[in-house]
């Protein structure tokens, strides 16, 4: 199994590569650009080259794009609409130039309207997203913590947009955190079966992609998005030790979003944790 990291791309995004190594990192998630703008990425053929060329010495091929905050699928503004499928098209050209796996989104919110209303909206983006930009990278729904009118807290919203793009390209991002404050009791032996038990029936073990590996600072069905270290939040070692024993969820990398000891994001401790909960050969010092 992998164990992974969402790292930092300052200086270009070919650091990512050496940023994973000092973290031991066996799978990557990046914002290849800051994910509070709208901004696109011109890549060099140059760049393409040597990217893959990085890729495939590293054998770093779980590779992910996050997408930007600012994507709202469920926006009753046209014009964020646009931006939000343009910024997803865009990603998604870069992920099939890079051999970039998938880009991990989130849906965004109703804002009120109800998820009925806005269902056929987002599936009609996220299709023309996919047509826009052939190739084989995958657009991933992250689920959500679901704060206010968030979109993607439970998985049955999950399989009606999946239902509604109707593409193999379209699957899960599971995000631990979330799926606790958002009511999935993964502390207990039978909460954590009966949400797995969920998740296959309604999604399927086929469309799970990644897992975000985070603990979370925020109370059970609190609804809020609170990561942490992992064992040092609500969810706990012996949780992440369940649900790494689990062989289906073990399929899927593993990418820590957790603050890091020293507070600057993932670090090497969090990946030695994971992978000393998950039964793996301890990474030793870098
Ligand atoms: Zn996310
Ligand atoms: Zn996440």
């Amino acid at each position: 199994m992998l164990i992974g990291a969402h790292v930092s791309v300052k200086g270009g995004l070919l650091t990512a590569f050496d940023r994973a190594r000092e973290l031991g990192a066996e799978a990557v998630q990046v914002n290849p650009t800051p994910p509070q703008t709208w901004r696109h990425l011109h890549l060099e053929p140059e760049l393409v080259i040597q990217f893959r060329e990085r890729m495939s010495a590293t054998g770093l091929n779980a590779f992910f794009f996050h997408a930007v905050y600012l994507i709202n699928l469920g926006t009753p503004r046209p014009e964020l609409l646009v931006n939000s499928e343009g910024s997803l098209r865009h990603y998604l050209e870069l992920a099939n130039q890079l051999g970039v796996r998938g880009v991990v989104f989130h849906p965004g919110s109703h804002l009120g309207q109800g998820f009925d209303a806005v269902l056929g909206q987002i599936g009609q983006a996220l299709r023309r997203a996919l047509e826009g930009a052939p190739g084989e990278s995958l657009l991933l729904i992250e689920n959500s913590a679901g704060a206010g009118a968030n979109i993607g807290s439970t998985l049955p919203q999950i399989r009606r947009m999946m239902e509604a793009v109707d593409s193999p390209r379209v699957g899960l991002c599971l995000d631990t955190a979330h799926a606790f404050t958002s009511g999935w009791q993964l502390t207990t032996e039978e909460g954590l079966s009966a949400a797995l038990a969920e998740l296959e029936s309604e999604i399927g073990w086929d469309r799970l992609w990644a897992v975000h590996a985070n603990d979370s600072k925020a109370a059970f069905g609190s609804n809020r998005d609170r990561h942490e270290n992992i064992g040092e939040g609500e969810i706990g070692s012996e949780a992440f030790r369940r649900m790494l024993a689990h062989p289906q969820l073990r399929r899927a990398p593993w990418i820590l979003e957790v603050p890091g000891e020293a507070r600057q994001g993932p670090d090497r401790a969090n990946v030695e944790r994971l992978r000393q909960l998950g039964g793996l050969p301890a990474l030793g010092p870098p």
